[in-house]
């Protein structure tokens, strides 16, 4: 396995630059790409930065250029429902764009030529995801949304919700890596820890958490992982 981990921003992936043993940067696209070994596993650490272009184009560079053969993505999102609480973690078991809509040439939010409204995570590296993070807080298991806006207003996430009653997360990366995977053949995982309730209050919570916990979680969650 030569593992690719991406996070949006710099707090999803703190510590784990610095745990990458023999360690070789590469700029690429605006990105740092930095290869080494983490825990035993041969890994790839790159910020995609936010939003689904940002994730697809960094997915397919760790692919492409980089040759990882897994991807999981890290970070923080809102939360989707109501038993998904700030600081429980979700592990997507599906994703879906929540903003892509072709209607009437196709079905509201199924991607074009793919036949496809939502892309499955590879099982096994998603059971091993969830493993990881048992220890470390609640874990939840199913669909995550992703698009290109920050859900910060209660009318916007219940809007989601009802279009897609099984939301557990909303974030910005997800569903776009989930296609870019599924294009190129890649088992890849998502996980994310909670950071707001997506609602009014989110851009707060949001600014507060990725500071004090988000970033533990993440190093945490990473080691237990490649320690598997
Ligand atoms: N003001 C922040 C912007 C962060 S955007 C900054 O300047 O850094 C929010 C990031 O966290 C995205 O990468 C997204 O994937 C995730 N996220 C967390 N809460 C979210 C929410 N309520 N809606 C959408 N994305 C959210």
């Amino acid at each position: 396995m030569r593992l690719g981990i991406i996070s949006a921003l710099a707090e999803e992936q703190h510590g784990l630059l610095e745990a990458l043993q023999s360690p070789s940067r590469h700029f690429h696209g605006m990105r740092e790409y930095t290869a080494g070994k983490l825990w035993e596993i041969d890994a790839v650490c790159v910020l995609s930065r936010i939003g689904k272009v940002a994730a697809a184009m960094t997915a397919a560079i760790l692919v492409e250029k980089f040759g990882v053969t897994h991807i999981v993505f890290t970070g923080v999102a809102g939360s989707g429902d109501k038993n998904v609480k700030v600081g429980d973690i979700v592990v997507a078991d599906t994703l879906v764009q929540h903003d892509f809509d072709a209607s009437p040439l196709f079905p509201r939010f199924e991607i074009p030529l793919t036949g496809l409204s939502s892309f499955a995570t590879d099982v096994a590296l998603t059971e091993r995801l969830a493993g990881a993070a048992a220890p470390i807080s609640r874990v939840h298991r199913g669909l995550i949304a992703s698009g290109d806006q920050f859900i910060g207003k209660l009318t916007q996430i219940q809007a989601i919700k009802t279009a897609l009653p099984e939301l557990l997360a909303v974030e910005m990366e997800g569903a776009a890596v989930a296609q870019v995977c599924f294009e190129l053949g890649i088992p890849f995982a998502v996980i994310r820890t909670i950071s707001d309730n997506a609602n009014d209050e989110a851009a707060v919570d949001f600014m507060h958490f990725i500071k004090t916990v988000a970033s533990r979680y993440a190093f945490d969650v990473i080691q237990n992982f490649c320690k598997a």
